[in-house]
C-alpha cells in the first residue's frame, strides 16, 4: 500500500532515540530543552513549550488565553476536530467560519462579514479565532490580525500542518500575528516525535503559564510559592494543571528530524510540482497557495466532480493507493450536531468535502509510486 502520508525515519533518528535510552533520563529532561530551543530558533519565536500532543497544546493555549464557560471560539469547519474541541474542554462555545473554496482555509471575507453581522445584531463576538493552515497553506494572518484588533479577539494558530511553511517570507510559528501557535509531531506530520506538540509564543507570561499547566500546575520555584519552601523536597501546586509532558525519547527523535526539515520541504515541494504539471489538463482543481505564501505541502488535496469521488477513492484504495479525505466538516460530527449545527451551515466546506481526495505526499514517496498515482488519476478523469 502506498500511504497518503508516512514518517521518514533514518539511522540518525534511531541513534538519537537509543542515546536517550542509554542516558538514564527518559522523561522530560535535556532533550526537551534542546528540542524547544531548536524549534524556537527555527521558527523565530521567543518561547517554545513542548507538550504531549497538539491537542494538549491547543487545550493549554486556550486556557492560557482565558477561555472558559461563556466565552466563544471560532474556527474553520475544514479541520481536525481538535481545533474546535479545545474550546469545549474549557467549557466555552464553538462556532465556525466557512472556507475560501480555493485556499480551503477560513475565508477572511466571510470572517469579516460574520463579525460585522454579530456586532450589528448584538450577538456575541468571539474571544478566540483559531485559523488552521490547512494542508500547510498559510491563512491570511495579517488581515486576520487587523480584524483581531478591531473586534478584540485573540488569534491562536493551529499549525499542525504547517511547520516549514512561510507567510510573507516569514516562517509560520513566529507568532507575529497571534497570541500563540500550536504544532503537532504526530507520525504523519511534517516532522515527528511519534506523538507530540509544541506551543509557540512571544509572550513571556503566556509561556510560563503553559509551562506550569503542562505539569499539574506544580512549581519548585520559591518565587512563585505562596510561602517559604518547607525544605529541599518542597513543591507547591498553584493551579489546576495537567500531565501533558513529552518524553526525552520523543524530543530526541524530533530534534534529529528537525535537522532534515528543509530537505523534507524540498521533497514535498517537488512532488507537488509534479502533480501540478501532470494534472493541468484534467477536470479537477487543487488547493491554491496565495502568492504571498509558501506551503509546507503536508497534504496534496484535489477536488474531483462529486459524482465521481467515491468511485475514484474506492478504486484507488483497491489498487493499493492510500488516498484519504481531509476533512469531514467538524460541524457535521454527531457531537457538534448535538450542539445545534446542521448540514447547510457552512456550504463551501460541505461542497469541498463531497469532492475532496488527498493524494499521497511524503518525502520518501518514490517517483515510481507517484507515477502510479498520477496515471490512476489521469485514467479516471479522462474516461
Ligand atoms: C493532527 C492535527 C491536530 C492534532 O494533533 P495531535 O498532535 O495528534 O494532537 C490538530 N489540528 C490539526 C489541523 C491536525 O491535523
Amino acid at each position: 500500500m502506498i500511504p497518503y502520508s508516512t514518517q521518514t525515519i533514518d539511522e540518525a533518528d534511531i541513534q538519537a532515540v537509543s542515546d536517550v535510552l542509554r542516558s538514564g533520563w527518559l522523561t522530560q529532561g535535556p532533550a526537551i530543552e534542546r528540542f524547544e530551543k531548536s524549534i524556537a530558533d527555527y521558527c523565530g519565536v521567543r518561547h517554545a513549550v513542548a507538550v504531549s500532543s497538539a491537542t494538549a497544546g491547543l487545550h493549554l493555549a486556550a486556557l492560557a488565553i482565558g477561555l472558559e464557560a461563556g466565552k466563544l471560539l471560532w474556527t474553520s469547519p475544514n479541520t481536525f476536530v481538535a481545533s474546535a474541541n479545545c474550546a469545549r474542554y474549557c467549557g466555552a462555545q464553538v462556532d465556525f467560519v466557512d472556507i475560501d473554496p480555493r485556499t480551503l482555509n477560513m475565508s477572511v471575507s466571510r470572517l469579516q462579514e460574520k463579525l460585522e453581522s454579530c456586532r450589528r445584531n448584538g450577538k456575541p463576538l468571539p474571544d478566540v479565532i483559531v485559523p488552521v493552515h490547512f494542508g500547510g497553506v498559510p491563512c491570511e494572518l495579517q488581515k486576520m490580525a487587523l480584524l483581531a484588533e478591531e473586534y478584540g479577539f485573540h488569534i491562536l494558530e493551529d499549525a499542525a500542518h504547517a511547520l516549514s511553511a512561510r507567510f510573507q517570507e516569514e516562517k509560520i510559528g513566529n507568532s507575529m500575528y497571534s497570541r500563540a501557535t500550536v504544532l503537532s509531531f504526530h507520525a504523519v506530520k511534517i516532522i515527528t516525535a511519534a506523538e507530540g506538540g509544541m506551543v509557540l509564543t512571544n509572550d513571556d507570561t503566556f509561556a510560563a503559564h503553559v509551562r506550569s499547566l503542562r505539569s499539574h500546575g506544580i512549581t519548585r520555584d520559591p518565587q512563585i510559592m505562596t510561602t517559604l519552601p518547607d525544605g529541599g523536597w518542597y513543591y507547591q501546586q498553584v493551579a489546576l494543571g495537567y500531565h501533558y509532558r513529552m518524553t526525552d525519547m520523543q524530543a530526541a527523535l524530533a530534534v534529529s528530524q528537525l535537522h532534515r526539515i528543509e530537505e523534507f520541504r524540498a521533497a514535498r515541494q517537488r512532488l507537488a510540482a509534479k502533480y501540478h504539471k501532470a494534472f493541468g489538463s484534467l477536470d479537477l482543481s487543487w488547493q491554491e497557495v496565495p502568492p504571498n505564501s509558501e506551503s509546507a505541502w503536508h497534504l496534496f488535496v484535489i477536488r474531483v466532480p462529486q459524482e465521481k469521488r467515491k468511485r475514484i477513492f474506492n478504486q484507488m484504495r483497491d489498487a493499493g493507493i492510500g488516498v484519504n479525505v481531509h476533512y469531514i466538516p467538524v460541524h457535521l460530527q454527531p457531537y457538534y450536531r448535538d450542539l445545534g449545527f446542521e448540514p447547510g451551515n457552512f456550504p463551501e466546506a460541505e461542497q469541498y468535502y463531497r469532492e475532496a481526495i488527498s493524494l499521497p505526499i511524503y518525502p520518501n514517496l518514490s517517483d515510481n509510486d507517484q507515477q502510479k498515482v498520477i496515471a490512476f488519476v489521469q485514467n479516471e478523469l479522462l474516461s
